[in-house]
């Protein structure tokens, strides 16, 4: 197949940005956006520093985690507008958000949305994510044309994604991000990313993957990645706000340049917009012109 050999010689790596998440707090770090404006603004230089994909969740003014659709549908719009052709992503995670309203900006069809398909402890909650309501959002998802990415906080969640593939509530290539360094779950350390990596392709054999650090494990859980042929990098103040021990990052973009430098490290280089696209099996972005 000419266009396989032709992605693998040029290997490009997708960047992800989680720009704001539900932790972090501009008391942290003030470069942490809140405001939909503060959002569009960040992922913008994230873009122009070479970001292909947005993971974002919402806050409200007082920071709190907020699941307003209307906020939602703003970033998405905002990020449309200024970022030609790059990935939105919804985030349906749990922290302080009313379980039933996880969901409940699917309908606006960002390009991919985060599924968590089991519980895990966190630092200080127990992050709850039953079968019955795994299933509803895989659904959801698929009705909607929104491509999962699949969050591993424990080697059991990889076979909760194989059986939603198996019962027809998701397509077989989800995008597989291997998340670690949370206290109390999956610790950032180089052989477990093996063990997930040989699973992911013995059980889902056609994801895609890639994998987070979180806080101090940023950097290092993505040369692990990279090292072994990640489809994707991650990084962004969600995670991570410092870029050393006494420095905080100064923005999202920041981080997504540092990302930039690893990939070139590893020998192969930054995904434009489409290439990100095809790399995740996305359709092209509405409103570019047919290849
Ligand atoms: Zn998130």
């Amino acid at each position: 197949d000419p266009e396989t050999v032709e992605e693998t010689s040029m290997n490009p790596v997708v960047i992800a940005v989680a720009i704001t998440g539900s932790v972090p707090r501009k008391k942290d770090n003030p470069a942490v956006p809140v405001t939909p404006a503060e959002q569009v603004e960040s992922t913008h230089e994230a873009y122009e520093a070479g970001a292909t994909l947005v993971h974002i969740h919402v806050r409200n003014d007082d920071e709190s985690p907020s699941s307003d659709p209307q906020r939602f549908a703003a970033v998405k719009e905002g990020v449309e507008k200024h970022c030609p052709g790059m990935i939105v992503q919804f985030s349906t995670g749990g922290r302080g958000r009313d379980p039933s309203a996880r969901g409940s900006s699917l309908y606006l069809k960002p390009d991919m949305a985060s599924l968590s398909t089991g519980s895990v402890n966190f630092p200080t909650i127990i992050y709850e994510n039953s079968a019955a309501f795994v299933e509803d959002l895989a659904r959801k998802m698929k009705e909607l044309g929104v491509l999962p990415e699949i969050e591993i906080f424990d080697l059991s969640h990889l076979h909760g994604a194989r059986r939603l593939i198996e019962a027809g509530l998701m397509n077989a290539r989800p995008h597989v991000q291997f998340v670690m360094g949370v206290k109390n779950a999956l610790p950032a350390e180089e052989p477990l990313i093996d063990i997930l990596l040989s699973e992911t392709k013995r059980v889902i054999p056609r994801a895609t993957w890639t994998a987070a650090g979180i806080g101090r494990h940023q950097s290092e859980v993505m040369g692990w990645a990279l090292a072994r042929g990640a489809d994707a990098v991650r990084t962004g103040l969600e995670d991570n706000i410092r870029v050393a021990k006494d420095r905080l990052a100064r923005s999202n973009a920041e981080l997504v340049s540092l990302a930039a430098e690893a990939i070139a490290k590893a020998g192969r280089r930054v995904a434009t917009p489409d290439e990100a696209r095809r790399i995740l099996g996305l359709r092209p972005a509405a409103g570019a012109k047919a290849a």
